[in-house]
């Protein structure tokens, strides 16, 4: 039987804010373990939160970005269980009124504008950490996350299949970015995501047996997770006994590639959500949505569309530049002042990228401005350098800070260009390679690109490689 895929996420996002959720503790990655706590974030007795209005601002940013229905009137819940890196016993988190509902996010920068509805964006406090060292028979626990401010983003099961999954991670991702909600670090758990994944008869309005999948690091780890999931669900339901699936929690084990199931009691419970007594429900004011709406920067999707329509450079290139903010914006800049947008993105996407990745850096970091980078590929242009000197002087100009056409002076990497020396210089090398002549003229044609190298040689790489190539053509035909 074929079946449809039915997906859902649960992405959580630490905000970045200044101090955490409820109190004034800083909200910070990395400090030594405890030394970000006090009364509040602790669970002390007679303690009272107080809710963060950064982060207040923050969860609307990312509401009203993802088109959602914003609830005026907020109420706070305690989300009951006992785990011992809460020590309230409780997770302070929105249940019967979240901050928003139904939003969606279409992807306008791919020709099917798939769209993805958000069931709901809600605030909540993150918990603890525990430390299971190895070789020892108890647990270290970390309370500096204890409070961190929580975004949480639930989308409706509305994802067709594990690579469109990956794709909408990565849209949000890049939006989260933008607007500076969040860093979106995995790796230091800044950003997280569980998946709920069905399947169903081709067809078929029910949904099927829903299973959840959380312990996923990365967004390729989600991708394969859910890989793994359609084929284990197709092979049950297809199998002889056609096994009824049952609906559970699994986790994913990146070392085998598998997913096991949960085991039992650390299934959640019943959570007993009720309204969080100690603080008042929260009004959302129309003058607070209306001042969040104009801190709404041109999104990363509608980016995109605006590089392809009127910079005329190819999807691919909108997407590599605009995933990352700082990137898109030195693009532009550069764009601004002159140089043909092609010709900018290729550098950029060649040897720019390239030179942040060995360095380890971000645009911002590197030694670069847009009007060196300009000076630079005005000179590869206006062939002033060849495009090899080109690279070399973008890499000296990034080490020294120097000016490009200094550097190109300093190098004595002008390109010569001038017919006599150049023609001068190719009859020289016809005289010294006259193998390479005799094989040219009885049809080796390739004979052409080795005495291009020999004049290329010759000049210390600085003469016009297009211009010798038409030089030697012309004398290796007039005889
Ligand atoms: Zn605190």
């Amino acid at each position: 039987m074929e079946f449809e895929v039915v997906i859902g996420l649960e992405v959580h996002t630490e905000m970045l804010t200044a101090s955490k959720m409820f109190c004034g503790c800083a909200n910070r990655f990395g400090g030594s373990p405890n030394s970000q706590t006090c009364p509040v974030c602790l669970g002390f007795p007679g303690t009272l939160p107080v809710i963060n209005e950064k982060a207040v601002e923050l969860a609307l940013k990312t509401a009203l970005a993802l088109n959602c229905k914003i609830n005026k009137d907020n109420i706070f819940a305690r989300k009951n269980y006992f785990y011992p890196d809460m020590p309230k016993n409780y997770q302070i988190s929105q249940f019967e009124e979240p901050l928003a509902v139904n939003g969606c996010l279409t992807d306008t920068a791919t020709t099917n504008n798939n769209k993805i509805h958000i069931r709901r964006v809600h605030m909540e406090e993150d918990v603890g950490k525990l430390i299971h060292a190895e070789g020892r028979d108890y647990s270290l626990v970390d309370f500096n996350r204890a409070g961190v401010p929580l975004l949480e983003i639930v989308t409706q099961p509305d994802i067709k299949s594990p690579a469109a999954a990956y794709i909408f991670l990565t849209n949000l991702k890049t939006i989260l970015q933008y607007l500076e909600i969040s860093d979106c670090n995995m790796e230091e758990g800044s950003l997280r995501c569980d998946a709920n994944i069905s399947l169903k008869p081709v067809g078929q309005e029910e949904l099927g047996t829903k299973v959840e999948v959380k312990n996923m690091n990365s967004f390729r780890a989600v991708r394969l997770a859910l890989e793994y999931e359609v084929i284990r669900q197709t092979l049950l339901l297809n199998g002889p006994e056609k096994v009824n699936l049952v609906q559970e929690t699994r986790l994913w084990d990146e070392t085998s590639g598998k997913t096991f199931p949960m085991r039992s009691k650390e299934e959640a419970q019943d959570y007993r959500y009720l309204p969080e007594p100690d603080l008042l429900p929260l009004k959302i004011s129309d003058q607070f949505i209306e001042k969040t709406k104009d801190t709404i920067i041109e999104l990363p999707l509608a980016r995109i569309k605006r590089f392809i329509d009127s910079h005329q450079i190819p999807a691919y290139d909108a997407g590599v530049l605009a995933a990352d903010k700082n990137l898109a914006d030195f693009f532009e800049a550069v764009v601004r002042l002159g140089p043909e947008p092609k010709m900018v993105s290729n550098w950029i996407m060649t040897e720019v990228l390239s030179i942040l990745k060995e360095e380890k850096k971000a645009i911002g970091e590197l030694n670069l401005t847009p009007e060196s980078f300009r000076e630079i590929l005005m000179l590869v242009g206006e062939k002033t350098i060849t495009a090899a000197s080109g690279k070399e002087i973008l890499r000296l100009v990034i080490q020294t800070g120097g000016n490009p056409k200094d550097l190109v002076a300093e190098k004595g990497l002008t390109q010569i260009s001038d017919t006599e020396s150049l023609e001068k210089m190719a009859r020289e090398a016809l005289a010294q390679n006259p193998k390479s002549v005799e094989d040219y003229r009885s049809g080796k044609k390739n004979a052409l690109g080795f005495l291009v190298g020999a004049v290329m040689k010759q000049s210390l790489g600085k003469a016009n490689p297009k211009m010798i190539q038409d030089i030697l053509l012309q004398l290796l035909d007039a005889v």
